[in-house]
C-alpha cells in the first residue's frame, strides 16, 4: 500500500480515477515483485469462489433488471395509450374539419343546402373526389358501389359495412333542424358530428346515404349512447366534444 500512496504522490496532476487505475496497476506489479506465489488449487479455489459470487450477483441483476423493467413498462403503459388515444382523436378532428370545409364550400357555391342524406355526396367535389363525384349518379341505384372516401372513417369507429357488400357505412352524422336554405343556414346551424358505437340495430346505410339527425335527436344521441372517443366522447366540426368534459 505504501508503494501505491507513493506513487500516487508522485503525479500530483493526476485525477482520483487515474491515480487508482495507477495505484492498482502498480499495486498488481507489486505482488509479484514480493514473490507471492499462486497454488494451482488456490487458483483454483478462488476461481470456483469468483464463479459462486458471479452467480449470485448474477441473480440479483437480473432480478433488479426485470423489477426496472417492469417498472418502466407500468409508468410507460398509460402514458402510451393517452398518447394513442390523442392521436386517433386528432385524426378524427381532421376528418371532420375536412368534410365540414368542403360541406361549406359545396353550399357557397351552389347557394343551396344538401337535399336529404345527400350531403356526404354533394360535398366530394371540394375534397379531391371530383372522379367519384362524377360517377355518381343524381338518382343511386339500390346496392351500386362506390367505395368510402377516407375522411368519412372515423378511426376510433367500428368498421361496419352496410348493407350493401363491400360498401362501409359513414361515420360522422349531420346535425341538422330542416327545413334549412342556404339564407337560414347561419342562423338555424349545421354540424357534422361521431355517431355512437355502432350496434347491430343501427341503420347500416352505404356512405353515399349520409345520416342525419335533428338537434333534439343529437340531445338524446350524447345522454343515451357511448361515443366512439375514449370515455365515450364525441368529436364535431365546431372542435368540440360531447358530452362535456
Ligand atoms: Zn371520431
Amino acid at each position: 500500500m505504501a508503494a501505491r500512496s507513493k506513487a500516487c504522490e508522485r503525479i500530483p496532476y493526476a485525477s482520483n480515477l487515474s491515480r487508482g487505475v495507477i495505484a492498482l496497476f502498480i499495486g498488481g506489479f507489486h505482488n509479484d515483485a514480493m514473490g507471492v506465489t499462486f497454488s494451482y488449487d488456490r487458483v483454483r479455489g478462488s476461481q470456483d469462489d469468483a464463479l459462486k459470487i458471479r452467480r449470485a450477483v448474477s441473480l440479483l441483476e437480473t432480478i433488479i433488471v426485470l423489477f426496472i423493467i417492469g417498472l418502466m413498462m407500468a409508468l410507460l403503459f398509460p402514458a402510451m395509450q393517452a398518447a394513442r388515444h390523442r392521436a386517433l382523436a386528432f385524426q378524427c378532428e381532421n376528418n371532420l374539419n375536412q368534410l365540414s370545409l368542403a360541406l361549406s364550400q359545396s353550399i357557397a357555391t351552389t347557394k343551396r343546402f344538401p337535399q336529404p342524406n345527400r350531403w356526404t355526396v354533394d360535398l366530394l367535389r371540394w375534397m379531391e373526389e371530383v372522379p367519384l363525384a362524377d360517377s355518381i349518379p343524381p338518382v343511386i341505384p339500390k346496392g351500386a358501389v362506390f367505395s368510402r372516401p377516407k375522411p368519412m372513417q372515423c378511426p376510433n369507429q367500428y368498421d361496419e359495412h352496410s348493407t350493401v357488400p363491400n360498401v362501409e357505412t359513414c361515420d360522422y352524422v349531420l346535425m341538422v333542424d330542416r327545413p334549412i336554405t342556404y339564407e337560414s343556414q347561419n342562423r338555424v346551424g349545421w354540424r357534422i358530428v361521431d355517431r355512437p358505437v355502432i350496434e347491430a340495430k343501427d341503420a347500416h346505410d352505404p356512405w353515399y346515404i349520409g345520416p342525419e339527425i335533428t338537434s333534439a335527436q343529437e340531445q338524446v344521441m350524447f345522454t343515451s349512447r357511448q361515443g366512439p372517443h375514449q370515455s365515450g366522447l364525441y368529436y364535431d366540426s365546431l372542435g368540440q366534444t360531447h358530452p362535456d368534459k
